[in-house]
């Protein structure tokens, strides 16, 4: 029996009787980690890790239907043995472990192998069959050391405040804001959109600790924010805002921003290639560490990717999913095509 299936709502296990992310109204749904494309409003019962619920009750106002875990406790649901495991991506995202009669599965959600100060280093779990994201599977994608991209983000922060310029970076709230204020914040005071504010304080509630921000408040003064880093979600990137400021000079922070460096994007005046997904050189060590007999691969470029992994002799089968709308690189990817 296989432990899952793909099915119209998503991702089921039969035996179970549980769905892992899906993206239609479910009874039972196993969530890996806050991003809307993985979190579907509307289910009856949510099971996912301690540190996303708050961001679903944040976000989604979840709160009573909302299991918790935290990493590697295994639990029984109908019989099998489930376990969250760290994905690397945002707090709290998890990869969920299944286990039946010795069989184990692994499903990613959304990961990166490198360790970005914030979020739970990503953990390779062994097992049978590994269902792997691919947002990023495509040779030409790979990242630089984030300490190497955050003194590039520093530099051009600088030289933005010698020219009296207000520097803003574009990240999405959930997952990018935290990175970003997590590594650039002994640098400079950073003032942060509601949005984010919001989530911080539910992490902070949750006792994850963050590093001091200022939430933008319509009194916030035009040159504190110059003297500081603007750090806003990708929505309000060509608002009215942004262009009231002294001297706005943007910075967008993602992966894609490696096929785009040196290029205009809308008003960006720069691009740093930071994301919270793994690389190509990531992806196929993540793959190779899980010594999986089979992989099912997901969300990007699932068609070139899994054929590389059959040539390679890892058995690989694309699967469709309807993840990759409301990610942060996923979310600018959109904005890229439509300019
Ligand atoms: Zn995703
Ligand atoms: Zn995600």
């Amino acid at each position: 029996m296989a432990l899952i299936e793909f099915t119209n709502k998503g991702i089921y296990c039969k035996k179970g009787g549980f769905y892992i992310d899906p993206w239609h109204p479910v009874d039972y749904a196993v969530t890996t980690h806050g991003h809307a494309d993985h979190v579907k409003w509307g289910n009856k019962n949510y099971l996912c890790h301690d540190l996303t619920k708050p961001i679903l009750t944040q976000r989604y106002g979840l709160e009573d239907n909302v299991q918790t875990l935290p990493y590697h406790q295994q639990i029984d649901i109908n019989g099998i043995k489930l376990s969250l495991h760290p994905a690397g991506h945002v707090i709290g995202s998890s990869q969920i472990r299944l286990e039946y009669k010795g069989e184990i599965c692994v499903v990613s959600g959304d990961y990166k192998v490198e360790y970005d100060e914030i979020s739970t280093a990503f953990e390779p779990v062994k097992c049978h069959t590994f269902v792997s994201e691919s947002t990023f599977g495509l040779p030409i994608y790979h990242w630089e050391p984030q300490h190497i991209i955050f003194k590039q983000i520093i530099n051009w922060i600088t030289s933005n405040h010698q020219k009296q310029k207000t520097s803003i970076l574009i990240a999405y709230s959930l997952g990018k804001a935290q990175r970003l204020i997590k590594n650039l914040s002994s640098d400079y005071p950073i003032y942060v959109h509601n949005s984010i504010a919001n989530l911080n304080e539910a992490f902070a509630a949750a006792g994850v600790n963050l590093p001091k921000t200022i939430r933008i408040t319509p009194e916030t003064k035009k040159e504190d924010l110059q003297q500081g880093i603007v750090i806003i979600p990708p929505a309000l990137a060509d608002g009215k805002w942004v262009k009231s400021l002294m001297q706005p000079a943007i910075g967008i922070c993602s992966g894609w921003m490696m096929v785009r460096a040196g290029r205009r994007w809308r008003s960006a005046d720069a691009g740093f290639a930071l994301s919270d997904h793994a690389d190509w050189p990531g992806l196929l060590d993540a793959i190779k560490a899980t010594e999986a007999e089979k992989v099912f691969v997901t969300h990007g470029s699932t068609a070139i990717f899994s054929k590389y992994l059959n040539e390679i002799g890892i058995e690989a089968e694309e699967v469709s999913t309807k993840y990759g709308a409301d990610d942060d690189d996923d979310v600018l990817i959109k904005s890229i095509q439509e300019n």
